[in-house]
This record gives C-alpha cells, sequence and structure tokens, in this order.
C-alpha cells in the first residue's frame, strides 16, 4: 500500500505518497503507543467528522499523550488531505503515534506525530455478498476486560486481537470473526459492532468494553426514528439461536447483513436492509424512501 501515487498529510505538510515513512525505532511500532480512525467522506463531505477527530484525541489522552494540533485543524487537514488527491468519496485514516527520540516503556520525550491519509475504498465487503449476509466464524480471542487494556480507545494494540482472529477466520473461508468479551457475551467483529433482530426489535451488545461506534450510535438513532425498539444489553453467545435477523455496523462496513456466526444462522429481512438502505441515504445526505 506504500508504492502508489498521491499525498498523505505529515505532521502539517503535504508529502509524495512514498516518502510518506517513519524510522525503525519509532516507539508507536514498538509499544503500540498509536491510536488512529476511520472516516468516510461521501460526496465531498466526512460523515461526523468532528465526532471522529474527538476520539482521536480522547484516544490520544487515554493513551497519555497529547495531540499537538486542535480537533478544527485536524478536521481541516482531513478536508484539505482528500481535496489534495483529488477525492471526494472516500476513506479517511487519520493516525497519531510516539516517535522514535526515545526508546523504551517509558517514552515521555517523544515527539507525538500525525499523519492522514486517504484512498479509496467503495465498499469494505463485496456488494453482491452485502445484501446476501457475510459468514463469520467465533474469534479466537476475546475483547478484553476494561482494567485489563484502554478498551475505550481506538488504539492500535487493541487491533492485534483482531487482526489474528481476522486471519484465522479468512484462512477457514469466512469474511469475518465474532468475538465475544472477557466475560463471555457476545461483543463485536473485528472492526465493527452488531447488531441483532427479534420480533421487529434490535438487539445490541451493551458496549461496556468496546468501541462505541459512531456508526452504531447513527443507526441506533435512525431506528428510533422510525419507531423501531433498540435494545442495549448484553447478549449471551447461545440467544444468538432466537434472532432472525444480524447485520454488523461501522464507519468502512457501514451496515452489513450477517448470514452466519458460527452454528448460527440468520436471513437479511426488512431491518437489516432497510437500515442499510436507510444508513447509506443519511451519510449521501438523500432523503430516506420508507419501504
Ligand atoms: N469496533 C471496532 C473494533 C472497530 O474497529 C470499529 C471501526 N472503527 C467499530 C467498532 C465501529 O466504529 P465506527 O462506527 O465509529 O467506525
Amino acid at each position: 500500500f506504500d508504492d502508489r501515487d498521491g499525498w498523505i498529510w505529515l505532521d502539517g505538510r503535504f508529502v509524495p505518497w512514498r516518502e510518506a515513512k517513519v524510522h525503525v525505532l519509532t516507539h508507536g511500532l514498538h509499544y503500540a503507543s498509536s491510536v488512529f480512525e476511520g472516516e468516510r467522506m461521501y460526496g465531498g463531505e466526512i460523515f461526523k467528522l468532528t465526532e471522529h477527530t474527538e476520539r482521536l484525541f480522547k484516544s490520544a489522552e487515554i493513551l497519555d499523550f497529547e495531540i499537538p494540533y486542535t480537533v478544527a485543524e485536524i478536521d481541516e487537514a482531513c478536508k484539505a488531505t482528500a481535496a489534495k488527491n483529488g477525492l471526494s468519496d472516500c476513506y479517511v485514516r487519520p493516525i497519531a503515534w510516539r516517535g522514535s527520540e526515545m526508546i523504551g516503556v517509558s517514552a515521555q520525550q517523544t515527539r507525538i506525530h500525525v499523519a492522514i491519509a486517504v484512498w479509496d475504498w467503495p465498499s469494505y465487503f463485496d456488494p453482491a455478498l452485502k445484501a446476501k449476509g457475510i459468514r463469520l466464524t467465533w474469534a479466537k480471542y476475546n475483547r478484553p476486560d476494561p482494567k485489563t487494556a484502554p478498551v475505550a480507545a481506538k488504539a492500535a494494540g487493541l487491533y492485534m486481537i483482531c487482526t489474528i482472529s481476522k486471519h484465522a477466520a479468512e484462512k477457514d473461508g469466512y469474511t469475518d470473526a465474532m468475538m465475544l468479551d472477557y466475560r463471555g457475551y457476545v461483543a463485536e467483529a473485528t472492526g465493527a459492532n452488531v447488531f441483532f433482530v427479534k420480533d421487529g426489535v434490535l438487539h445490541t451488545p451493551k458496549p461496556d468494553c468496546f468501541l462505541d461506534g459512531i456508526t452504531r450510535r447513527t443507526v441506533i438513532e435512525i431506528a428510533k426514528g422510525q419507531g423501531v425498539e433498540v435494545v442495549e444489553r448484553h447478549i449471551e453467545k447461545e440467544e444468538l439461536a432466537g434472532f432472525s435477523e444480524c447485520f454488523i455496523v461501522g464507519t468502512a462496513a457501514e451496515v452489513t447483513p450477517v448470514a452466519e456466526i458460527g452454528e448460527f444462522t440468520f436471513t437479511p429481512g426488512k431491518l437489516s436492509l432497510g437500515l442499510m438502505d436507510a444508513y447509506a441515504a443519511l451519510v449521501r445526505r438523500e432523503e430516506v424512501v420508507p419501504a
């Protein structure tokens, strides 16, 4: 992904894509002192941009470092990076990390770097697969206890268990993996939150040990606006047998119906497909046509 044309915003200036490099002794690489965001621009506008930037700053604060810019400056830099690359529909990836001035667990004097890259990423999952529902297996790892890791941060270190779990799922022919939490409750996919449907009611895990996604909150708002009841609670793995529909949500995944999680099967129905379309319309600022 490093050998291509384009511009990356790095510490306040645009550098050619191939030259946006870091030193091998970067603290963020060795000790995961790195936080990032994932955003999408639709028709020239980044959906919930400031919410994402604020989360980036919050994640950095949780990891005990301070981003040397204001939220407004990073917002502007995200927009400017898309413009510089001539893109109006793209994925936006801001990242902040500790530099290479010191190496070791303690790294108080490291410089905090920020970069923003944008790229064309039409759909996280194959669109044909999407309406049919993707297949998930159970993840190798559980989401950690909030006493074990800074679970509210979108921190690079938390993705180690996601990558391992997703790779294992892909090797077995699945698209993604569903993770349980440290108590054994259903938590989330490796890069998206999850919803279930039962008797016209949406059920979604309470985000007390994983990211309360911006898409998750948006989908809850859309559903409630349509008069759909939404229950946020702990969900046992065995309960999955009683749900008729399932879908995952995230900036990259948007709303993606799920056909299977391990031994449990679902049929994408009116609620999943309706919310998939309503979300697509909202982010593109289009009128929602009621089903
Ligand atoms: N959980 C994880 C682990 C994620 O990586 C993401 C994507 N950022 C989400 C949930 C969904 O978050 P959002 O809707 O804010 O993109």
